[in-house]
């Protein structure tokens, strides 16, 4: 049976760079994005150019109508999900905690959180091998924001991170007999978009000096943990995390 992996936030940076590594070692993609389709499009258009099938797809993953629409999507278009990437994420403006209001934070949970654990449902209701499915893996993409807490910046993003963490540990002993694995990688300073929407594009240059590698990463350097965790090399790893970080 061919390998099909949804990759949320699959039109740029990180999910981007998931999506043209997995096509080169022949998963079948579905690019998941909310607005950017034109940069979705590219980056299906690059994962057939090397053979794979895929399609771009939107959908808000804080919305869960559109989860369903995403996963129908997917079984029609290439087949069963047996690999599913939690990638989408969003950062607002930096701010301290004492003046964000509720709205940013529903932004923020709705996305980074729920949107994860929605897909993670769609995905085991597909792979469980209690459900008829195949099995499968599922990688969530956490940040080391998780564990130091992104003071004066985005503690909502580093709480909601935390709860992704909770969420692969959790579900993956639930799901652990029922042929699924689920892992998470936890990514540093990585150049991406995603710093700009946060009010500051240069920021992983500002910050890198304190990383102890002196450098920020790149977004192909966390697609290919990423990679591994999804894969047979991986067999014996769940509820575990590779933090991609230099160091920090
Ligand atoms: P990015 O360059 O800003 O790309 C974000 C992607 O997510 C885009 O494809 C965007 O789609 C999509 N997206 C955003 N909200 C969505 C929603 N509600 N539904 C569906 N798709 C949505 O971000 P990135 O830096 O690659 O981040 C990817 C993941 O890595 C995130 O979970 C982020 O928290 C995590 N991370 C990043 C860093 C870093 O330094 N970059 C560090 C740690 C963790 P459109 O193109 O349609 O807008």
């Amino acid at each position: 049976m061919g390998r099909v992996l949804i990759v949320t936030g699959g039109s740029r940076g990180i999910g981007a760079a998931t999506c043209r590594l997995a096509a080169g070692r022949g998963y079948a993609v579905c690019v998941n994005y909310r607005a950017n389709r034109q940069a979705a499009e590219r980056v299906a258009a690059d994962c057939r150019a090397v053979g794979a099938a895929a399609v771009a797809v939107r959908a808000d993953v804080a919305v869960e109508a559109d989860v369903v629409c995403l996963f129908e999507a997917a079984d029609r278009e290439l087949g069963r999900v047996t690999a599913l990437v939690n990638n989408a994420g969003i950062l607002e403006p930096q701010m301290r905690v004492e003046d964000m209001d509720a709205g940013r934070l529903a932004r923020v949970f709705a996305t980074n959180i729920t949107g994860p654990f929605l897909c993670c449902r769609e995905a085991v209701r597909r792979m469980s091998t209690r459900r008829g499915g195949a099995g499968g893996a599922i990688v969530n993409v956490s940040s080391v924001a998780a564990r130091v807490g992104s003071p004066g910046e985005y503690v909502d993003y580093a709480a909601a991170k935390g709860a992704v963490d909770t969420l692969t540990l959790g579900l993956s002993k639930e799901v652990a007999e029922d042929g699924i694995r689920v892992n998470a990688v936890r990514p540093g300073f990585i150049y991406t978009d995603i710093h700009a929407s946060g009010g500051e594009p240069g920021r992983v240059d500002r910050v890198k000096a304190s990383v102890p590698m002196r450098r920020g990463g790149q977004p192909e350097e966390v697609a290919a943990a990423i990679l591994w965790l999804l894969s047979d090399e991986a067999s014996y790893a769940t509820g575990t995390f590779l933090d991609l970080a230099g160091g920090r």
